[in-house]
């Protein structure tokens, strides 16, 4: 048998003190204007069986009632606020600092204030692996040794955070070997603002760029850097799939780019175009911007998506992998590199 939940209180109808049994009842409550229906909780009088208004009880029915307006609009709620605050293991000040806000926001959402639309994206995208280390990267300089630290250990762990709000993107992406330099991502730690900065460029400089063909242009971008530099450009890794090299976690870094407003979506004849919204200043030098008009200028000469599916075929980095796998930068690169340069040649 299930415990009752139970409250001492005070029944006024029966004029003594008593154990009261809480019921769950449906009920409606305006939150911002809005009727909304939650499970509120009732202290039942054992005695005369008549309900007994509570102040402890009804606060906590003015925060159910907020929760649902919150599940029901795509808004954090406030234990959920404070479950992922937790879950980072840092105080209100350093929460807030840590997410850009002023000083006494996260304290206000904790209280039940609900949160506005950038800042509720902030907490959201904080909810997750990718979007901690997006903020991180970009907040690092503004954060104490501790913050930071309480933050890579949020990233490493997976982001153990489990609201029921938080479920945009996949939480064990990237995974903390994608955070560290190594043979799959060029040397380099995966940074989601080098990636906004390039796809923001890619999208601003070529033609009607399809999805899949600027996860094509990414992967030129980031063999030919790696070619002449020894590393990536991103930090991102790319696979073997049928159609060519994949980006790896490629549609959870472009639905948090967008939900950035990094870049915009539009629907076309052959599916989703990219276009520039908002581009990351200095992030990239001269010389990343310059390897970037090649590429874009690459990318034009391909006209449909297949003709770059053919190109990428002939390509060892794809005839050398099985779907699934990854490719490698180091023994692929240089290849990539010749295959761009001839591919100009013939097309000049
Ligand atoms: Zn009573």
């Amino acid at each position: 048998m299930s415990a009752v939940k139970t409250i001492e209180t005070f029944c006024p109808e029966c004029d003594c003190e008593v154990t009261a049994s809480i019921e769950l009842r449906a009920e409606t409550l305006p939150v911002k204007g809005e009727p909304t229906s939650y499970d509120a909780e009732i202290a039942v009088c054992p005695c005369c069986g008549k309900a007994i208004g509570d102040s402890r009880i009804e606060e906590g029915n003015l925060r159910r009632a907020y929760s649902a307006y919150c599940a029901a609009h795509g808004v954090m709620a406030p234990d959920e606020v404070r479950e992922l605050r937790n879950s980072y293991g840092l105080s209100l000040r350093e929460f807030s600092k840590f997410l850009g806000f002023g000083e006494q926001t996260v304290a206000r959402y904790e209280a039940g204030a609900v949160p506005d639309d950038s800042h509720n994206t902030t907490l959201m995208l904080a909810s997750t692996t990718l979007g901690a280390a997006s903020l991180l990267s970009v907040r690092e300089g503004h954060l104490s040794e501790r913050t930071a630290a309480a933050v890579r250990r949020f990233i490493e762990g997976g982001a153990p955070f489990s609201g029921a709000a938080g479920a945009f993107v996949s939480r064990q992406w990237p995974t903390p070997e994608m955070l560290k330099p190594s043979s799959l991502n060029g040397f380099r730690p995966f940074s989601l603002n080098r990636v906004a900065a390039v796809m923001c460029e890619l999208a601003s400089r070529c033609k009607d760029l399809y999805k899949t063909k600027l996860q094509k242009a990414m992967f030129f971008t980031d063999f030919l850097c790696y070619a002449r530099t020894a590393r990536s450009m991103t930090g991102l890794a790319y696979a073997h799939a049928d159609y060519g090299p994949v980006v790896d976690g490629w549609d959870g870094i472009v639905a948090t780019l967008k939900e950035a407003g990094t870049i915009e979506l539009s629907e076309m004849d052959w599916g989703e175009i990219v276009l520039p919204k908002c581009c990351p200043e200095g992030v990239l030098s001269d010389d990343e911007l310059r390897l970037l008009d090649e590429v874009a200028s690459l990318v034009d000469t391909f006209r449909t998506s297949s003709v770059i599916s053919s190109f990428s075929h002939e390509l060892d980095a794809w005839k050398h992998t099985k779907n699934g796998q990854f490719i490698e930068y180091d023994s692929n690169s240089a290849q990539v590199e010749d295959a761009i340069i001839r591919r100009m040649a013939d097309w000049l």
